[in-house]
């Protein structure tokens, strides 16, 4: 997808919205005005555009919304959706259940299960995805060169994490010993892959598409040592580190038998309780440790369908927000969700926070939010998640003409409690991506045959 082309030059007013949100508050009521991949004017309620504009796009049928970005996702997993072995598990079992069949994961299964991810989150108005990918068998080291080949056809902006395991069976790790590597194998491609595609802003003022954080799978399935270095080198080079934390109950005792600490005082004795740092589930903390994870700025990427599936237990949000630390929603791994929806995860997110939190105390609009400019947080960006001047053009626009939500009433409640669950129109850095639900520049049918194929192909090595 080209960021540069002479029609992005061109001045396009997305103009008089059904609905807008901006999350900043920004009155945006008639629209905005994309550039060059930016926005370079919000059009207030009642008011027409100051710049010179090319052309129009008429939203009157649309909810805009900034695009939504998931903060956690594994998106090989998509290859191992209902899997019957695996269903009704709790984590631990769960994962050991499903690691033996994901050891047989080949380079083509990767490429369509990355592909068909990003396209699946696409169509659902996602327009950034970080993946943690942490499976790296002998047949797969070049995992995350295949991923970038992937994001780069589909056109989503990634946040690639390098995954890591080097604690496998043989040294009490739940992990085959086939799927994990040496610190130093790890190490030596973290950097490799850091300095072969990671961009910034400076690199790429169109804004980043692909960026790269380094993310031992847990802090339990590799090395103190592999912690530590971990993040050496990510501050080295300025990337994020993320790794699962307090996911379940059953961590917290795991942790203190092998540990004789709490995951979070682990994760600090380690150097990763920071402001660079962005853990997924993030549930099982004291009220002392989101103290000290807000105090630290640290992310928490929430993943409200996987924490019910696995029945894991509910994020404490509105606590760890007003202690200061960021919250994003993710997805997971399809095989703990199943599905890679993000327009139904921030309504999974509003419904799952009602039980532990009011009726009045959250709404759609903050599920939204997390969805979004939180997420951006999350993941340390500042150019995307939000409507204003001078931020990416990345929207997600939502008719409202299918029977679930006829009868609705405010378009933007409509939008979650209804249950969208698909995007007519999706923009990155200014161009369309989806128009009327179709992913542009490719044939889905082909996407879903060959992931399909590769689906069946890995379950066949594994029997
Ligand atoms: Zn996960």
């Amino acid at each position: 997808m080209s960021t540069h082309s002479a029609s992005n030059i061109k001045t396009v007013w997305i103009k008089s919205p059904l609905a807008i949100y901006t999350a900043n508050g920004h009155d945006a009521g008639n629209g905005l005005v994309i550039q060059s991949g930016k926005i370079i004017e919000l059009v207030k309620a009642g008011s027409t555009p100051v710049s010179k504009i090319d052309s129009i796009f008429d939203a009157s049928s649309h909810v805009v919304i900034p695009g939504l970005i998931n903060t956690h996702h594994h998106l090989y997993q998509t290859l191992t959706r209902a899997f019957p072995p695996a269903l009704n598990k709790r984590l631990f079992p769960w994962l050991q259940t499903l690691y033996p069949l994901w050891a047989k994961l080949q380079p083509n299964m990767l490429h369509a299960a990355t592909e068909l991810g990003l396209a699946e989150l696409m169509l659902s108005g996602c327009t950034t995805v970080a993946d943690h990918h942490y499976l790296f068998p002998d047949a797969l080291t070049e995992a995350i060169d295949i991923q970038v080949s992937a994001a780069n056809s589909i056109g989503n902006r990634v946040m690639l994490t390098r995954g890591s395991m080097s604690l496998g069976q043989d040294n009490g790790g739940l992990p085959p010993q086939s799927t994990v590597q040496t610190d130093e194998q790890i190490l030596d491609d973290c950097e490799r892959v850091i300095k072969t595609f990671h961009q910034t802003s400076q690199t790429q003022p169109f804004g980043p598409m692909v960026q790269i954080a380094l993310a031992p799978c847990s802090p339990f399935s590799v090395t103190t040592e592999l912690m530590k270095e971990t993040a050496n080198v990510a501050r080295n080079y300025g990337v994020r580190l993320h790794t699962h934390l307090a996911e379940t109950e059953d961590e917290n005792s795991f942790c203190l038998k092998s540990f004789g600490l709490r995951p979070l005082d682990y994760l600090e004795s380690v150097g990763w309780l920071a402001e660079d740092v962005w853990l997924a589930h993030g549930i099982h903390f004291n009220d002392e440790e989101v103290r000290r994870l807000g105090q630290a700025k640290t992310g928490i990427s929430h993943c409200p369908s996987s924490n019910m599936v696995l029945a894991s237990g509910i994020c404490r949000t509105k606590e760890l927000q007003a202690a200061g630390a960021h919250v994003g929603l993710g997805v997971d791994g399809s095989a703990s969700n199943d599905g890679s929806n993000m327009i139904q995860e921030v309504r999974q997110a509003l419904l799952i926070n009602r039980l532990r939190y009011q009726a009045d105390e959250i709404t759609h609009l903050d599920a939204l939010y997390w969805g979004t400019k939180g997420s951006a947080k999350v993941i340390g960006r500042d150019d995307i998640g939000e409507l204003a001047v001078g931020k990416q053009a990345d929207l997600a626009m939502f008719t409202l003409d299918a029977p679930r939500f006829s009868g609705s009433h405010d378009p933007l409640a409509a939008l979650v409690l209804c249950g969208a669950h698909s995007a007519d129109r999706v923009m990155i850095a200014g161009e369309w991506t989806v128009t009327e639900g179709t992913l542009q520049g490719h044939d889905i049918n082909r996407i879903q045959a060959t992931h399909s194929a590769a689906a069946k192909e890995m379950v066949q090595s594994y029997l």
